[in-house]
C-alpha cells in the first residue's frame, strides 16, 4: 500500500452519478468517503477528518460556499483542504471560491485525469504540511513533544480544567548530577540516556490526554489532565522505578551509584491558583526542593 492509499477524500456532490464517477476514479489510490449534502458533508468532515474535500458547489438546502464557511469555523476541520467542482464556470465564482480559502476550483463537465492529478498535487501539500507541524512540534533526539508543543497544549488543559472544575496534575522531571554524567561517560552517553527516560516518562503517561514533553535540556515536564495527586504522584512514581529499574551506572554522582532523578509537582484543584504560570511555578519551586533535600525524591505540593 502506498502512503497516499491510507489518505482520506470525501467527496461531496448532490448528484449520484457524480458522486460514483468521483468515487470510482479515487478508490485506487485513496479511502474515499462520500456524502450528498452540506450537512452531511459537516458531519463527515467532523467525524473522519479526512485530508481533502471535492465540494460541489450547487446543492440545494446549502450550497458549497457555505460549506466551506462552515468548515472554517470549527477548529476541527478548519485546516481541511477543499477543492470546488462546480458547474459555475465564470471566472468570478473561481476566483470567488479561491478567495474563500479552496485550495483549487475544478469546472464541470471535469476531466478525470485533470481532477487526478490536481487530487495528487493537493494531498501531497497536505502531507508535506504534516511533516512540517510535526518537525515544528517533536523533539528531535527524544521524541517527546518539545516545549512549543507543550506551551500549546497546556494552555488548551488549562482553561478546559478551569471550565470543568477537573484537578490539573503538572510535574518537573530532572536528571540528577548529569553534567557529571556527560563529563564521565561523554555526551553521547548522556544522549541515550536522555532517550531512555523520555521512553519511560512517555510510557508512564496513561491517560488520553496525558503528555510527556521535553521541557528543556535533561528536564521533562509531564502533564496530567483530570488525574488528582494522588494518582499524578502513583503514575511519577512508576516513572522513577523503571528508571531506577534501568540501573544505568552513574560512578561520578552526588547521589547515588545509579542515575536517578528529582521531580517536583503540583495539581490544581479547582480554581485553587490562579495562572497556569503559577501552577508550573509551583512544580518547579518543589523540583528545587527535592533537589535542595538530597535529590533521587519526588516532592510535591499538597495544599493546592
Ligand atoms: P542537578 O542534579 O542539580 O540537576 O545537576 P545537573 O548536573 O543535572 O544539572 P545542570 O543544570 O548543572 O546540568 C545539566 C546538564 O544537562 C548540562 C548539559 O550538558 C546536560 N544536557 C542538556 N541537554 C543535553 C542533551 O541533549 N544531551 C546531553 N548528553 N546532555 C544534555
Ligand atoms: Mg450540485
Ligand atoms: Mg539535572
Amino acid at each position: 500500500m502506498t502512503e497516499s492509499a491510507l489518505q482520506k477524500v470525501l467527496v461531496v456532490d448532490d448528484d449520484a452519478i457524480n458522486r460514483e464517477v468521483l468515487g470510482e476514479l479515487l478508490k485506487p489510490d485513496y479511502t474515499v468517503l462520500l456524502a450528498r449534502n452540506g450537512a452531511q458533508a459537516l458531519e463527515r468532515a467532523a467525524r473522519h477528518a479526512p485530508d481533502l474535500i471535492l465540494l460541489d458547489v450547487m446543492m440545494p438546502d446549502m450550497d458549497g460556499f457555505e460549506v466551506l464557511r462552515r468548515l472554517r469555523a470549527e477548529a476541527q476541520t478548519a485546516h481541511i483542504a477543499v477543492i470546488f467542482i462546480s458547474g459555475l464556470d465564470r471566472p468570478e465564482d473561481e476566483a470567488n471560491g479561491l478567495k474563500m480559502g479552496a485550495a483549487d476550483y475544478i469546472t464541470k463537465p471535469f476531466n478525470p485525469s485533470v481532477v487526478m492529478a490536481r487530487v495528487a498535487v493537493h494531498l501531497q501539500v497536505v502531507r508535506q504540511r504534516r511533516m512540517l507541524e510535526r518537525l515544528a512540534n517533536i523533539d528531535g533526539l527524544t521524541e517527546l513533544a518539545n516545549r512549543r508543543r507543550f506551551d500549546d497544549i497546556y494552555e488548551c488543559e488549562w482553561q478546559r480544567a478551569r471550565r470543568s472544575a477537573q484537578p490539573l496534575s503538572l510535574a518537573l522531571l530532572d536528571i540528577d548530577s548529569f553534567k557529571q554524567f556527560n563529563d564521565h561517560y561523554g555526551h553521547a552517553a548522556g544522549d541515550r540516556v536522555l532517550r531512555a527516560v523520555a521512553r519511560l516518562a512517555a510510557a508512564g503517561m496513561r491517560g488520553a490526554a496525558d503528555l510527556a514533553a521535553r521541557y528543556g535540556g535533561e528536564e521533562l515536564v509531564l502533564l496530567m489532565p483530570d488525574t488528582n495527586a494522588t494518582a499524578a504522584q502513583a503514575a511519577v512514581a512508576g516513572i522513577c522505578q523503571g528508571i531506577a529499574q534501568l540501573r544505568i551506572p552513574h560512578a561520578a554522582s552526588t547521589v547515588a551509584p545509579e542515575l536517578t532523578v528529582s521531580v517536583g509537582g503540583a495539581t490544581l484543584l479547582a480554581g485553587s491558583i490562579e495562572q497556569s504560570a503559577g501552577l508550573f511555578e509551583a512544580a518547579d519551586t518543589h523540583l528545587y526542593r527535592a533537589k535542595q533535600s538530597g535529590r533521587n525524591r519526588i516532592v510535591w505540593r499538597h495544599d493546592a
